[in-house]
């Protein structure tokens, strides 16, 4: 199979009206008036970022969702994507599971793919993926945008990525039937880009955690000016950890990263619209903790005592 043969067969899909997708010089996207245009990439590499026996569509599915994930950070709406690939060799296979699975997260989400580009490459699989989308001139989520008394809000639940990663790796010891029941978290995250358009208007600043919650949060508050107080019990744990100790729970929940749900802050005054939004976009939206003025992060148990932070990435706030 030569190269336009495999772009034909795997990666071009009808678009909608108003695209021009693959097989032009460039590929064409609508985007309507008074709209900016938002763009991120991400490269995942073998070996670095994923494992060679990977499942491929956990892959492709993987591959898009960390990108429209950053998409919906920013509150805006999923339009198109690129796909740049590197391949050591041609495996059918491989590829009709990679590409099913990454043009039914692209259909759903409403991110055609329109283009990219693909070569061979001797070292292992390289994959990248560009997102396109659009959002109301002016009203994008920006992390330099946190206010004193805002409440911090995460949606979906914490701690379970990192849960199957530790058990993957073996730097857990082994507990197969929590390793099946958290991994669908590690391999098939789905950002909640719909709920995420909404934000703008009710939500101050957000990003999505790819690091883990202190780190990742850590981010708003020197964007910002602002520091914080997160409440650990009201964190929403992962059901998956329920059994573990507490200390493992910690470190997952405050450290653990691949989440892709979104961290934001908003006003109090938007604490009802924020949870009827929630509840019309089946998304779970936890309130975690207050913005502050100064340039600390705390976190407190129930009765209002700090617990020790051992986590890496918090220099600045030493
Ligand atoms: P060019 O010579 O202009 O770089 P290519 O021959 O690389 O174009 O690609 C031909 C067409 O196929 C282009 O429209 C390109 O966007 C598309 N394409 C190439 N690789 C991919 C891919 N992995 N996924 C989707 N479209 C692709
Ligand atoms: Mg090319």
């Amino acid at each position: 199979m030569n190269e336009f043969d495999l772009i034909r067969r795997y990666f071009t899909r009808p678009v909608p009206p108003g695209y021009l997708g693959a097989g032009d010089d460039c590929a064409l996207l609508p985007v309507a008036p008074g709209k900016q245009l938002a763009t991120s990439t991400d490269l995942l590499i073998e070996g670095r970022h994923f494992l060679p026996d990977a499942d491929p569509a956990s892959l492709g599915h993987k591959a898009l969702a960390v990108n429209i994930s950053d998409l919906a950070a920013m509150g805006a709406e999923p339009l198109g994507c690129m796909l740049g690939l590197s391949l050591p060799k041609v495996d059918e296979a491989w590829l009709a599971a990679f590409a099913d699975a990454f043009h039914e997260l692209a259909h759903e989400a409403g991110c055609p793919l329109v283009g990219g580009d693909t070569t061979r490459s001797p070292d292992g699989i390289v994959i990248s993926v560009t997102v396109f989308g659009q959002i109301e001139q002016g009203r994008a989520l920006l992390r330099s945008a946190a206010r004193p008394d805002d409440d911090i809000w995460v949606t979906g639940t914490l701690g379970a990525p990192h849960a199957a990663l530790q058990w993957l790796t073996r730097q857990w010891p082994a507990q197969p039937a929590l390793l099946a029941a958290a991994r669908p978290a590690l391999e098939r995250p789905v950002p909640p880009w719909r709920f995420a358009q909404r934000l703008p208007g009710l939500a101050h600043a957000a990003l999505d955690i790819s690091d883990g919650l202190l780190q990742d949060l850590g981010h708003i508050l020197k964007a910002s000016g602002c520091g914080a107080i997160l409440y650990y019990h009201q964190l929403p744990i992962d059901s998956v950890l329920e059994p573990l100790d507490e200390s493992l729970v910690r470190e997952a929940v405050l450290s653990g990263g691949d989440v892709y749900q979104l961290c934001f802050t908003a006003a109090p005054r938007n604490r009802e619209a924020i949870a009827e939004l929630a509840r019309a976009f089946d998304v779970r939206a936890t309130r975690i903790g207050v913005i502050e003025s100064g340039a600390h992060l705390k976190v407190h148990d129930a009765a209002g005592r700090p617990i020790p932070i051992s986590s890496r990435g918090f220099d600045h706030f030493a």
